[in-house]
C-alpha cells in the first residue's frame, strides 16, 4: 500500500528535513525539528504526492488515504491524550498548505479545527476561560467559511464589525464571551442560508472539508500566478500538515511570534524578530496590535527566550542557511511551529552568503549558488518604494504586459520619438509610450526614463534596445488602445484613459503599468556582492562578454565585469549619435542616402559619408575594451528599416537630398517585403552591396589602426550575420580579407584579425562542419535561430506566447523561448552546431550573442555543449557571470552524487 500520510510527534518523524519534494518545505520543517529534539505539536503530514494524484485524477483522492487520515488522527489522539470532538477535552488542529518551494500567503490555513457546540464547551472548561473558547471558536467558524467555502471575507467582517458595535466595544480583546457566542451563531445562520445545509458539526467531516480547501488552494489563481512570476516549475504540488493546535492567546503568559536567525534586511548576524503576548499567530500578521521586538521577550520570559536562542543555532547549523522561525508560547511553555528558509532582500542575500561562507558553515561554492538571477537585477535598478501602500498601488494599475526589463520609472507619457526628445530637452521625465518602436524611435528611447509598447515580446526592437541600456521596458500590452491622433490611450480592461502629459509609473520587473507618479528608490551595491561575485569569476569556465553599440554602453559593462563584446550590432550607430547627438541627423540622412542612391557611384558617395562616423564609434569601443576582444557585426537588418514610410518625411528627405520625392518614394516601394525578417538582409545585403561591406570593413580596420597606434591593444572580430552557406561566406569573407588586408599592409603593421559568422539559421546549424571551413569563430544568433526554428515571430509571438506558458491554458512551454532557450528543440541545432564546427576547426570560437546569453538558465546550456564565451547586454553580464559559475558547481555536485 502506497504511503499518503507521514506522522511527526513525540520525539519521533517519518521523514526529516530532506523530504522536501514529499512533504513540502513546511512539512519536512517540522519532521526535522521534531527529530532533533526541539518542542513542536504533534501532527501528520499528507505528501504532495496526494496533491499530485488529486489533480491528475478528477480531484479525487488515492482510495486508501481517507484509512491513513484515520489512522493518523488515532495516532495523533494516543500522542496528545485528547479526542477530536470530545466533548470534555477535545484536540483541537490546525490545517495548513506547504509545497517544497515556500509561497508566502498564497496558499489556505485554517486553524482550531474540531470544535462544535459540544467541544467549546469542553474547551471552556479545561481552560477554565469561556470567553477565549468561544472567540476560538468564532474565528474557526469564520475562516472554515471563507477557505473552504470561499464565502466573502468581507461579509463576515462586516457582521463581526457590527456587533463590536452593538457591544460598544472597539477592540477583538473586550469582546466578552457572550458577544463571540452571538457571532458563532450569526455567522452559522449565514453559513445555512448560503450554503443550504448547516454549518459542520463533525470534526471528521470539517477536516475533510480543510483538507480539500488546501489542495484547491494549489491552483487558485494566485497561487498559479505567483508560480509564473517566481519561476516555480516541476513540483507535485502541496501537502497538507495537520497538527496540534497550541495557544498563545490564553493570557498573559502566552504569545506568539515570528523570528529570523539573521536581520532579513540586512543580513547582519543579529537574532531578529517580533513577538505578540496573548494573540494567535494571525493576529501578528493581521497588525492588529503592534508586537514587541523579540529581545523584549528576553525580559519577559527568560527561559523561553533562552530555548529558542538554542533553536535558532540548532536550525542554522542544520539548515546551513538563514531560517524564519514561528513559535508559540502557551502557559509559559514553548512551542516551535514552522521552521523555513527565510526570505530577505538582494542585500542581505549576499551578506548572508558571504558571512555563512566567511564562518565555514558553506563553502565558497555554496555561496555562489545561494545568489538568484534576481537578486542582482534588484540590486541593479531602481525600484518602486518598498513604503508605497500596497492597496493604493494596486488601485492604480492601468494596464499589465510583458516584463521586458526590469526597474522602475516614472515619468509623462509622449506618444512619439520627437516629441519626446523635445520634452527630454525641456528637462522634463518621460515615458515614451508607443504601438511598437522602430530604429527611427531610438533617440526618444534613449532619452525615456522607461519604454511602454502594446505589442512585441521580449526580442522585439523595443526590448532589445531597452535591454541594452538597463532601461525600464514593458512590451506587449496588448490591452492597451493607443490613438496616436488624439495623442491618448485607453485600456480594454480597467477602462482608465491616460493623455499626453499624464505621469506613469512602470514596473518593468512586474511588467505593471500604473497609472501617477510614484516614488522610487535606487538599491546600492553591498560590499558583499563584489566578494561573491569575485569568487564567481573564479569558479567559471567561459567567459562573458557584452552586447554594446556604443563606448559608452562598453563602458558600463567593464564596469559590470564584461571582458569584451561579443556583439556590436553596427546598425544601431547609423541612427543615432550618441556621442554628440546632434549629428545623429547627418548620420540618418547619410545611410538614407545611401539606400535610396540609384547607382553604385552614389551609395559609394553616401557611404564615404558614414564612414567618419562609424570609425569614430569604432575607436571609441576599442579604447573602453583597453584589449578585450571585440566583435563587430556588418549589417543585419533590412533596408527598409532605414527609410521613412510617410509622405511628408518622404518629401523631407528628398529635399534634402536634392532629388525628387518620386524617387525616393518609388525605392521605398521597392525595398517593401512581404515577410522582411526572411527577406533581404543580413549577409545577403552584402551580396547584393559589396560596397556596404567594404565601408564597414575599412571603418573597423582603420580604427583598429589609429588605436594601435594609440598602444591601445585591438583584437577585432569581423562578424557576418545569417550565413546560411559556405559559398555565401566565403565570398564575404574575401571581400572583407581583400579591404582589411591592403589596409593593414599599407600602415605596415602587424594586426591580428578575425572574420567569423553567426549561426542563426537551421540551415547553418546544420552545416556547420562546411561553415567551419571558412568561419574562424561562430557567434550563435539565438534570436533568430529561435524564430526560425520554431517559426514563431520573434516580434510578434509575444501576443499568443503568454498562453504557452501558462499552467491552466496550454503550458506548452515552461518559459517564454525567446527568453530561456528551447534546449530540447533549438539546443539540440545549437549542439550540432558547435560540435560539427569543431570537428572542421577543433579550436573554433565559439559564443552567443542572442538575449539568451544574458538569462541564467540558457547560460548553463551554453557551458554545457562547450561554447567559450557568452555574450549579454551591460546589465546582464553580472547575471552572466554568476549563471557561469553555478553551472560548474552544479556539475561538481551532480559528478559527486553520481559517484557515490
Ligand atoms: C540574434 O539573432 O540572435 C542576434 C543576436 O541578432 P539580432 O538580434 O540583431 O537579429
Ligand atoms: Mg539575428
Amino acid at each position: 500500500m502506497k504511503k499518503w500520510v507521514y506522522f511527526f510527534g513525540a520525539g519521533k518523524a517519518e521523514g526529516d528535513g530532506e523530504w522536501r519534494d514529499l512533504l513540502g518545505g513546511k512539512g519536512a520543517g517540522l519532521a526535522e525539528m521534531t527529530k532533533i529534539g526541539l518542542p513542536v505539536p504533534a501532527g501528520f503530514t499528507i505528501s504532495t504526492e496526494t496533491c499530485d494524484h488529486f489533480y491528475k485524477n478528477g480531484k479525487k483522492y488515492p482510495a486508501d488515504l481517507k484509512k491513513q487520515v484515520l489512522a493518523n488522527v488515532a495516532r495523533l489522539e494516543k500522542v496528545t491524550k485528547k479526542k477530536l470532538g470530545d466533548p470534555n477535552n477535545p484536540l483541537l488542529v490546525s490545517v495548513r498548505s506547504g509545497s517544497a518551494r515556500s509561497m508566502p500567503g498564497m496558499m489556505e490555513t485554517i486553524l482550531n479545527l474540531g470544535l462544535n457546540d459540544k467541544s467549546v464547551q469542553g474547551l471552556a472548561r479545561v481552560t477554565n476561560n469561556e470567553r477565549f473558547a468561544y472567540d476560538a471558536y468564532r474565528r474557526f467558524v469564520q475562516m472554515y467559511c471563507t477557505v473552504v467555502m470561499g464565502m466573502s471575507k468581507e461579509d463576515l467582517e462586516h457582521r463581526l464589525r457590527a456587533m463590536k458595535q452593538r457591544l460598544g466595544v472597539k477592540e477583538d480583546t473586550a469582546v466578552s464571551a457572550e458577544g463571540w457566542k452571538e457571532l458563532v451563531a450569526e455567522y452559522k445562520a449565514y453559513f445555512q442560508e448560503k450554503n443550504g445545509s448547516p454549518f459542520p458539526e463533525d470534526p471528521m467531516e470539517q477536516l475533510w472539508g480543510a483538507v480539500g480547501a488546501v489542495f484547491g488552494s494549489w491552483m487558485a489563481e494566485k497561487a498559479v500566478t505567483y508560480r509564473r512570476v517566481e519561476k516555480i516549475t516541476g513540483l507535485l504540488g502541496t501537502a497538507v500538515n495537520v497538527m496540534q493546535m497550541v495557544f498563545g492567546n490564553t493570557g498573559d503568559n502566552s504569545g506568539t511570534g515570528v523570528c529570523f536567525t539573521r536581520d532579513p534586511s540586512s543580513g547582519e548576524k543579529i537574532f531578529y524578530g517580533d513577538y505578540l503576548s496573548n494573540a494567535q499567530g494571525e493576529d501578528v500578521v493581521a497588525g492588529i496590535r503592534t508586537p514587541v521586538h523579540l529581545s523584549e521577550l528576553s525580559k519577559l520570559m527568560p527561559k523561553v527566550y533562552g530555548q529558542l536562542e538554542k533553536a535558532r543555532v540548532k536550525l542554522e547549523k542544520h539548515y546551513r542557511d538563514m531560517q524564519d522561525m514561528e513559535f508559540t508560547v502557551e502557559e509559559g511553555v514553548l512551542y516551535m511551529l514552522q521552521t523555513r528558509t527565510g526570505k530577505r532582500t538582494p542585500a542581505a542575500t549576499f551578506e548572508i552568503a558571504m558571512d555563512m561562507a566567511n564562518e565555514k558553515l558553506i563553502t565558497k561554492e555554496e555561496a555562489v549558488l545561494r545568489i538568484k538571477p534576481e537578486d542582482i537585477e534588484r540590486l541593479l535598478y531602481p525600484v518602486i518604494d518598498a513604503k508605497v501602500d500596497k492597496k493604493t498601488l494596486t488601485s492604480k494599475i492601468l494596464a499589465y504586459g510583458i516584463d521586458a526589463v526590469p526597474g522602475a520609472a516614472v515619468g509623462r507619457v509622449r506618444f512619439s520619438a520627437p516629441e519626446a526628445e523635445e520634452a527630454a530637452k525641456r528637462g522634463e521625465k518621460v515615458i515614451l509610450v508607443r504601438r511598437e518602436t522602430s530604429p527611427e524611435d531610438v533617440g526618444g528611447m534613449a532619452v525615456a526614463q522607461g519604454i511602454l509598447t502594446a505589442t512585441g515580446g521580449k526580442t522585439s526592437h523595443a526590448a532589445v534596445v531597452a535591454r541594452g541600456w538597463g532601461k525600464c521596458c514593458i512590451v506587449g500590452a496588448e490591452t492597451l488602445n493607443i490613438d496616436y491622433k488624439t495623442q491618448t490611450m485607453k485600456d480594454g480592461k480597467s477602462g482608465k484613459v491616460v493623455k499626453e502629459g499624464d505621469w506613469l509609473t512602470l514596473d518593468g520587473s512586474e511588467g505593471i503599468v500604473y497609472v501617477g507618479e510614484e516614488p522610487l528608490v535606487t538599491p546600492e551595491f553591498p560590499k558583499a556582492y563584489q566578494t561573491i561575485m569575485k569568487w564567481a569569476d573564479e569558479i567559471r569556465r567561459m567567459r562573458v562578454r557584452t552586447n554594446a553599440d556604443t563606448p559608452q554602453d562598453a563602458r558600463k559593462a567593464i564596469e559590470l565585469g564584461a571582458e569584451g563584446i561579443g556583439l556590436c550590432r553596427t546598425e544601431h550607430m547609423f541612427f543615432t549619435d550618441f556621442e554628440y547627438p546632434e549629428k545623429s541627423h547627418e548620420r540618418q540622412r547619410a545611410i538614407q542616402e545611401m539606400i535610396v542612391a540609384e547607382t553604385k557611384e552614389a551609395r559609394v558617395k553616401a557611404l564615404d559619408k558614414l564612414l567618419p562616423f562609424q570609425r569614430r564609434d569604432f575607436v571609441g569601443i576599442f579604447q573602453a575594451m583597453d584589449g578585450f576582444p571585440v566583435t563587430i557585426r556588418l549589417i543585419d537588418p533590412p533596408l527598409h528599416e532605414f527609410v521613412p514610410h510617410e509622405r511628408e518625411k518622404q518629401a523631407e528627405l528628398a529635399k534634402e537630398l536634392g532629388i525628387p520625392v518620386e524617387t525616393v518614394a518609388r525605392r521605398v516601394e521597392q525595398l517593401h517585403e512581404a515577410n522582411p525578417m526572411l527577406g533581404h538582409r543580413g549577409c545577403r545585403l552584402s551580396i547584393t552591396y559589396p560596397e556596404i561591406l567594404e565601408m564597414q570593413v575599412r571603418a573597423i580596420i582603420e580604427a583598429a589602426i589609429e588605436c594601435h597606434k594609440g598602444r591601445v591593444k585591438v583584437l577585432p572580430e569581423i562578424m557576418i550575420p545569417l550565413t546560411l552557406d559556405k559559398k555565401e561566406l566565403g565570398i564575404l569573407d574575401q571581400a572583407t580579407r581583400a579591404v582589411a588586408d591592403k589596409l593593414i599592409k599599407e600602415a605596415g603593421i602587424k594586426l591580428p584579425y578575425m572574420v567569423g559568422t553567426m549561426i542563426e539559421l537551421p540551415r547553418a546549424a546544420l552545416l556547420a562542419n562546411e561553415i567551419a571551413e571558412v568561419a574562424e569563430f561562430f557567434s550563435l544568433g539565438t534570436n533568430d535561430l529561435t524564430q526560425t526554428t520554431m517559426g514563431l515571430s520573434r516580434d510578434d509571438a509575444g501576443r499568443f506566447l503568454p498562453d504557452y506558458v501558462d499552467e491552466k491554458k496550454a503550458g506548452v512551454f515552461a518559459g517564454d523561448p525567446f527568453q530561456t532557450l528551447d534546449t530540447k528543440g533549438v539546443g539540440l541545432l545549437m549542439r550540432w552546431g558547435v560540435q560539427k564546427g569543431r570537428e572542421t576547426r577543433p579550436k573554433l570560437k565559439v559564443g552567443i550573442c542572442g538575449e539568451h546569453g544574458g538569462d541564467a538558465e540558457s547560460v548553463k546550456f551554453c557551458h554545457e555543449i562547450g561554447m567559450d564565451y557568452v555574450s549579454a547586454s551591460p546589465f546582464r553580464v553580472p547575471i552572466s557571470r554568476l549563471a557561469a559559475a553555478q553551472v560548474v558547481v552544479e556539475e561538481k555536485i551532480k559528478a559527486k552524487k553520481k559517484r557515490k
